[in-house]
């Protein structure tokens, strides 16, 4: 298993995390805590887009699903590792380029999940991550024309710089194919096909949230059959 997750530190992360440490009693009436007993809850106040996130199609459309009605089925399955990693900065990928990538891992097979890895991983937290590399309108959509169910990228996000309009988070959720931004160890793949999973938990009216991303790689534990 490669654990594709970026830890989320609450004394370092950028954006709104804030956690307040409380003893149990105060939210269930019903316990006792004993004098210096270590018996802890925690409130927790976040935006939604935190860490290793997934995002569903309510993000953008309002008919589209939120967390607990998107089909579960999505969030785990075959999944491939495009190679982007030599793009560079503030690069826009095309179509022909992305094509490129899929054939050289064997194609995007309907029902897969894609990742992608442009390099940017190990950015994380640093001011050069938000100089990875994005996305064309048609890259994406070709993406998303063949048959791709899940995609994940290893950078903030996707989307072309400056689009108002949101156009590549809009043809995935039009797709209704969730997006996961800032993966981790993208890197530490080094097979072209394996089976991946990021299941959010499920929660009505919300369009986002930190989620656990796995990698199960094959042939590395012959408990998975692999
Ligand atoms: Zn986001």
């Amino acid at each position: 298993m490669i654990d594709l997750t970026h830890v989320i530190d609450p004394e370092k992360v950028e954006r709104k995390f804030s956690i307040e440490t409380i003893g149990a009693e105060t939210v269930n009436r019903n316990v006792v805590r004993l004098e210096k007993q270590w018996y802890i809850m925690t409130n927790i106040a976040m935006v939604s887009h935190i860490g290793t996130h997934i995002e569903v199609p309510y993000h953008i459309l309002p008919d589209g699903h939120d967390l607990a009605s998107m089909p579960v089925d999505i969030f785990c399955g075959p999944a491939v590792l495009l190679d982007f990693s030599d793009i560079g900065r503030r690069i826009g990928i095309s179509r022909e380029r992305t094509i490129q990538a899929a054939k050289a891992c064997g194609g995007v097979r309907e029902g897969d999940i894609v990742f992608c890895n442009l390099g940017f991983g190990d950015f994380y937290g640093t001011k050069r991550y938000g100089e990875s590399p994005y996305f064309t309108e048609e890259a994406i959509t070709w993406l998303a024309e063949s048959g791709m169910k899940m995609m994940g990228v290893d950078a903030g996000g996707v989307e072309l710089p400056g689009s108002e309009q949101h156009v590549n988070h809009t043809t995935l959720f039009k797709h209704n194919i969730p997006l996961i931004e800032n993966v981790a160890n993208l890197g530490q793949i080094n097979v072209p096909r394996f089976t991946a999973s990021a299941f959010p938990y499920p929660i009505k009216g919300v369009e986002s949230f930190p989620v656990r991303v796995m990698a199960f790689i094959p042939g590395t534990d012959e408990r998975l059959g692999g």
